[in-house]
């Protein structure tokens, strides 16, 4: 990348001496590398640290971003406002098996929990199971987290726990002034571009005057039982689930995530207290409520500022899976501000636009397909989730249509006229026959 390196040294204003800096506290902090600046050194503020990307939030997108500006030689900076990076996960941690590919994590045990085997679907007393291959995993994404700040730092990046975006400047020079407050101390970090990647409630979004994002709660308890079996995760469809599902998925050893979405917090906590009802033997372990966003942002991009994950609302409308979607939108906006740095887009509107276009392709057709089919299932009564279920039960022999895809589901579905008399009641003619298009292509 010769473009990047003429960077480096032309551009950047990261002072060798503030490098030396940044390198001892790394050193002075080597068991907690993302704890990179301890404030009683004082040096944080007014201190002009400066580089080339700051990315707010150090979940899943935030630190994949991290990662590949850092593989490509670009100084950056994560700062995340938790005490420390990946302290406590609310998810089902359910991935598809190219997520953990993806992810580089393939090889390391210590950071999956468990390989999904089965795939069951309940639906009041009835249980439909098919056996799965090769679909997917669920991860310790808390693990996963420490792993990949951990990977920023030893490649060279920087990582800020307890210190909390607050505002955003744009510089005379086109630059950005990032203002945080780490452990009580005010501090400023200059960058060129600044990736959001602070979640739903995105501070960054806020402070660029953005439309909240609307969204939905969900739980996730870590339980364990007896009556989890290794291997199996579990789908609660219904009426009781009217926001979509409720999930069970084994962790292994008798540990499972058992979580629901719901409209408003006491509803979601209620089913959730109705779902731990139905176990024997159960502790908990731990417990947490969270907003998932439900639909893409209009603009995922503006000069310079590039939103991922679930800030720029990269989660499937339908499964509520949004790993994937951090995954792959932080990977984008990565490219794109890479290619600035290699010659090939020439100012910030550009990297923006080039942004917008990588989502507009990979993303925006398919969600909206994915809205439309969310909302048939949130009218399906109990009759037709019988019949869903007889569907579901008939194809049990052919694995590689549940192969853990909305879109290999949909197909399946769509070719059954019994799912097709369901659709029939719930959607316009119209929009069907275009989703049958799409989709059966
Ligand atoms: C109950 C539940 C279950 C789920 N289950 C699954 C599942 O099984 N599979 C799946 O694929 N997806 C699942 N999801 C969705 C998935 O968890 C998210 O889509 C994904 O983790 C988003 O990652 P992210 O990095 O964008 O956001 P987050 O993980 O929310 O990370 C954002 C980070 O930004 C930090 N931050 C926020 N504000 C600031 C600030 N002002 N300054 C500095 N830092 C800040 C936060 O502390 C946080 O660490 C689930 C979600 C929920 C709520």
């Amino acid at each position: 990348m010769g473009g990047i390196q003429k960077f480096h040294t032309n551009k950047t204003a990261n002072s060798p001496i503030l490098l030396d800096i940044i390198h001892s506290f790394l050193l002075t902090f080597n068991h907690f590398p993302h704890l990179a600046v301890p404030e009683k050194q004082g040096v944080i503020v007014n201190a002009n640290l400066t580089f080339h990307v700051v990315v707010v939030g150090g979940g899943i997108a935030g630190l994949v971003a991290a990662n590949r500006l850092v593989d490509v030689g670009l100084s950056v900076a994560v700062m995340e406002k938790d005490r420390a990076f990946g302290n406590f996960v609310v998810c089902g941690e359910a991935v598809q098996k190219w997520v953990v590919e993806e992810l580089g994590i393939s090889a390391r045990p210590n950071l999956i929990s468990q390989e999904i085997k089965t795939i069951s679907i309940v639906h009041k007393d009835r249980k439909v199971s098919i056996d799965m291959q090769d679909i997917g995993f669920i991860i310790n994404k808390s693990a996963v987290i420490k792993w990949l700040i951990d990977r920023v730092v030893r490649g060279g990046g920087n990582g800020f726990s307890n210190t909390r975006f607050i505002s955003l400047d744009r510089d005379v020079n086109g630059g950005f002034s990032v203002k945080a407050i780490h452990r009580g101390i005010k501090m400023t970090i200059k960058s060129d571009f600044v990736i959001a990647a602070d979640g739903m409630a995105s501070s960054v979004a806020n402070a660029l005057g953005f439309q909240k994002l609307s969204g939905i709660y969900g739980v996730n308890g870590l339980i364990h039982s007896n009556a989890v079996p290794d291997g199996e995760i579990r789908f609660f469809v219904g009426s009781e689930f009217t926001e979509g599902y409720g999930w069970l998925f084994s962790k292994g050893n008798g540990y499972a995530n058992l979580g629901v979405v719901g409209e408003n917090p006491e509803d979601v906590t209620a089913k959730f207290n109705t779902m731990m009802r139905n176990f024997r033997d159960v502790s908990i372990l731990s417990y947490g409520r969270k907003t998932i966003p439900r639909g893409l942002r209009s603009s995922v991009a503006l000069d310079g500022v590039l939103f991922v994950g679930d800030a720029g609302g990269f989660v499937e409308p339908v499964s509520y899976a949004g790993i994937w979607g951090a995954l792959r939108s932080a990977q984008m906006a990565a490219n794109s501000i890479g290619k600035f740095y290699d010659g090939a887009l020439r100012d910030k509107k550009e990297v923006s636009r080039d942004y917008e276009k990588s989502v507009n392709s990979e993303f925006r057709k398919r969600f909206q397909l994915e809205e439309i089919a969310a909302g048939v299932f949130k009218k399906m009564d109990g009759r037709d989730w019988n019949t869903f279920l007889d569907i579901v039960e008939d194809h049990t022999g052919n694995k590689t249509e549940f192969n853990f895809g909305p879109f290999n589901v949909a197909r399946m579905l769509l070719f059954d006229s019994r799912f097709r008399r369901i659709l029939k009641g719930k959607v316009k003619n119209g929009i069907l026959s275009i989703i049958q298009k799409i989709i059966l292509r």
